[in-house]
């Protein structure tokens, strides 16, 4: 019997926290993605990451002033080359904070009070995009074509389409469907998306526009019941070991957010973090069910933790021979 591979996406947000406290590159990326590298070797997959350019950049200028940067820059350098040389990819990801973020000799202090890129003025808007760009590009050794928005947040799109055409950037993958939140300086709204696994558009990810130029690959949502929440924390309190964040920082804070999970069904990322990797397997078989083609899971090095390390080795394990785990770099342009 010939069966249809789904092709799954295994991506990966390569970043540092953004809240009070960073976290180090050691916890955050180079241990976590080491043991993603790790697993991606062993069944032979490739993996996808979405790299913190603005962190990159950050790192080249600070490294010039202080020894630990200069270290943290060798570190994070290194293991973007290596994992690009192994044939996974390393996409643009942008958080434009990092543009009044700095690192004052003990740690980075991140200032996330321009959080989304139209925080900024327009002509900044392109600079940032081409350098972010550049910089990818220089330490990969490979052009990025896809992008995901830091947090979510989507920019107007007339903001950077001209300059992601210039730069032959095709491809996003930051929406998930009914995706929405309005909250301090994050803010996005995906409520009007295509419940589709992906489409072609021109002026708005959102919005289908078959002969557009951009191709969105949405990140696949879920809608996750309380008790999914509830599971998560209780289990969280009684083995911390074994589900505690292998990154040592803190997230920015989101009043409200944790009472809203427990309470109510809320629509969510389709995630490999922590203890949502416990969902990957049961969703890949829903979606193969429908005979949909696509999945696209989203990660981070600095929220993975002994059990989803092992729920996303088990998962690769178990679909292997009815999924094809992709990359965006595979995806032909017409
Ligand atoms: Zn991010």
């Amino acid at each position: 019997m010939l069966t249809h591979a789904m092709k799954v996406y295994l991506s990966f947000d390569y970043e540092l926290y953004f809240g009070a406290k960073s976290g180090s590159a050691d916890a955050c990326i180079i241990e976590p993605a080491k043991l993603l590298l790790e697993i991606a070797a062993r069944h032979a997959v490739h993996l996808n990451f979405f790299i913190d350019s603005g962190y990159l950049l950050a790192l080249e200028k600070y490294s010039k002033r202080y020894p630990s940067v200069a270290y943290e820059k060798q570190q994070v350098f290194k293991q973007i080359r290596e994992l690009a040389a192994a044939g996974h990819d390393c996409q643009l990801h942008i958080h434009p904070h990092w543009e009044d973020s700095y690192y004052d000799g003990n740690g980075w202090k991140m200032n996330t009070n321009r959080y989304r890129l139209d925080h900024f003025p327009d002509a900044q808007i392109e600079q940032i995009v081409q350098s972010y760009y550049d910089i990818t590009k220089d330490i990969a050794g490979k052009a990025p074509i896809a992008y995901r928005a830091g947090g979510w947040c989507m920019p107007p799109w007339n903001k950077v389409s001209a300059v992601f055409k210039k730069l032959g950037i095709w491809i996003d993958s930051t929406v998930y469907e009914k995706g929405y939140l309005q909250e301090g300086q994050i803010a996005f709204d995906f409520r009007k998306a295509p419940a589709s696994d992906q489409w072609m558009f021109e002026t708005d990810p959102v919005t289908e526009a078959p002969f557009g130029y951009f191709l969105e690959l949405p990140i696949s949502s879920i809608s996750c019941s309380p008790l999914f929440f509830w599971n998560l924390y209780v289990r969280g309190r009684l083995n911390r070991s074994l589900h505690a964040g292998m990154g040592d920082g803190l997230p920015m804070a989101q009043p409200g957010t944790k009472k809203k999970l427990l309470t109510r069904y809320t629509q969510q990322a389709l995630s490999c973090d922590g203890y949502y990797a416990s969902l990957l397997t049961e969703e890949f078989y829903k979606r193969k069910a429908k005979g949909e083609d696509t999945m696209v899971v989203i990660g981070h090095p600095k929220a993975q933790s002994k059990f989803s390390v092992q729920a996303l080795d088990t998962f690769i394990s178990t679909v292997k021979d009815s999924a094809a785990f992709a990359r965006y770099s595979d995806l032909q342009k017409d």
